[in-house]
């Protein structure tokens, strides 16, 4: 089966499906096909049902909000977004990547360009929504103004500015994902992929087991967000070093400077690096996910810190992962599969520099395609005090190191703070 046809959608008992849409009909999506056309636009409108189809809304994560809106009296129910000069600062793509359903299953690649490539249907009064924003930003950070300071980083007027910003394109990717090629990366089943996702979610999308024929799922979840340090275009181009930190949400620490993990410190650290890689005539990436406290979410990560520390001996490199699963009933639900996704969207073929140590992310990376050169580790100063009960027992879990891999006794002997 080619792969431009492994998306195609299925005949439905339902709803009838035109790659020829009038006013009426609705859309088909081929999954994976090689142009927009015949892909199909993605649409999650509520206003005009015959036209979806997809199972969720958009901006999946916000309906909620969105359903209060409209509620309270504050938002027109059926309100069509005027996307007047909304499109992309810089275009990105189209890559062969795009074409190929099973490369990229988590994310719509024209979801940036909806107001060029799906003009006609717009026009003909088709709900279609941005699932990508693309747009310019300067961000300032106390740790570039210290690497500044500390002449590890100059300014040079395009990279970095005379008032220490750095110059990024920064963009926003919702989730839009092809069940079936959700399914098939975690080796389950797609009937039973959407029976799960329809039982944990107290079922809250019956569409999920009762509209087969649907393909497409928005789910509420959060999504990424990329900073693109250099040009965005020498992503895809393997002769162009680039640097790239793939980075999951921890707001205590990346905003608020909680010092019992290594979150900011590393990401800052890739910031810089990134800096440093664009300077030298290359392009630096951080991918940034939504997938807070390993995507069990910041309560469940607090009640793990007060387990840990409450424990008998005390916060213990040895104790790390074992006091998440006693709460969670998992270490983490992060599940890297899909992350590459967006890599592949940027169309990158090879990550010179991998700014990270976690084995799990270098597996997904590799493991899609993407070609790894060097990894590079958190700089030992780097590492707060309190967060070594973390690092060491990653570390000995498998994250990559040039420095020793603590055994079991130098685990119980690695503690953590108190409470207080
Ligand atoms: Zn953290």
């Amino acid at each position: 089966m080619s792969s431009d046809k492994v998306g195609e959608a299925r005949t439905s008992k339902h709803i009838r499906l035109t790659s020829h849409p009038g006013p009426n009909a609705t859309p088909v999506i081929r999954w994976g096909a090689a142009t927009a056309a015949e892909r199909g636009p993605v649409i999650g409108t509520t206003t005009h049902r015959q036209h979806r189809n997809v199972v969720g809304t958009h901006s999946g994560s916000y309906g909620v909000y969105r359903a209060l809106a409209v509620a309270a009296g504050n938002l027109v129910k059926g309100h069509r977004a005027d996307l007047t000069n909304t499109a992309p600062t810089t275009p990105i793509g189209p890559y062969p990547q795009w074409s190929d359903a099973h490369k990229i299953v988590s994310l719509d690649p024209w979801g940036a360009a909806v107001g060029e490539v799906f003009a006609e249907q717009l026009a003909q009064g088709y709900d279609i929504r941005p699932t990508i924003a693309v747009t310019q930003a300067h961000v300032h950070l106390p740790e570039i103004k210290q690497a500044i300071a500390f002449q590890r980083l100059q300014i040079d007027g395009k990279i970095l500015l005379d008032d220490a910003s750095a110059t990024v394109t920064k963009i926003a990717v919702e989730p839009v994902w092809w069940i079936e090629g959700v399914a098939k990366r975690f080796n389950v089943s797609e009937a039973d992929l959407r029976r799960v996702m329809f039982e944990e979610t107290g079922g809250m999308y019956p569409e999920l087991v009762t509209r087969s024929d649907i393909g497409i799922f928005l789910p509420p979840i959060g999504g990424q967000t990329l900073y693109i340090f250099g040009n965005p275009r020498d992503l895809a181009n393997p002769e162009v070093t680039l640097t790239a930190r793939v980075h999951d949400e921890c707001n205590g620490s990346d905003v608020f400077g909680s010092d019992i993990c290594t979150c900011r410190p590393y990401l800052t650290h890739a910031i810089e690096e990134c800096i440093k890689g664009a300077q030298a005539g290359g392009v630096g990436l951080i991918a940034y996910s939504r997938k807070e406290g390993r995507a069990l979410g910041e309560v469940t990560k607090f009640l793990v810190y007060n387990a840990r520390k409450r424990q008998v001996g005390g916060d213990s490199a040895d104790k790390y992962f074992l006091r998440t699963e006693c709460v969670a009933g998992v270490q983490d639900m992060r599940f890297q599969e899909l992350m590459p996704d967006v890599l592949h969207w940027l169309g990158v073929k090879k990550i010179h520099r991998l700014v990270s140590m976690s084995n799990d992310k270098y597996d997904a990376i590799t493991g899609s395609g993407i070609e790894v050169g060097e990894r590079v580790k958190i700089p030992d100063e780097l590492v707060p005090a309190d967060a070594k009960v973390e690092i060491e027992a990653k570390i000995a879990a498998g994250y990559f190191t040039d420095g020793v891999v603590p055994d079991a006794a130098a685990l119980a002997s690695t503690k953590g703070r108190d409470l207080v």
